[in-house]
């Protein structure tokens, strides 16, 4: 799916399924989220919890 998403020009954001929305956007450890906020305990990075990732996961 991945190499037809390139050819169309369409960017591919890999990430993994199973925490797609709890990994750190800083330090990529796994972290807390509540809602729509999320917050590191490795590195102290607190906000929104779906900015960098992909629109599929913005719509619980
Ligand atoms: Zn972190």
């Amino acid at each position: 799916m991945s190499y037809k998403a390139l050819a169309a020009g369409i960017p591919v954001i890999l990430v993994e399924p199973a925490y797609t929305s709890n990994t750190c956007h800083q330090c990529h450890h796994i972290g807390n989220r509540k809602g729509k906020e999320f917050s590191c305990p490795s590195c102290g990075w607190s906000g929104d919890a779906d900015v960098n990732y992909p629109p599929m996961n913005w719509r619980a």
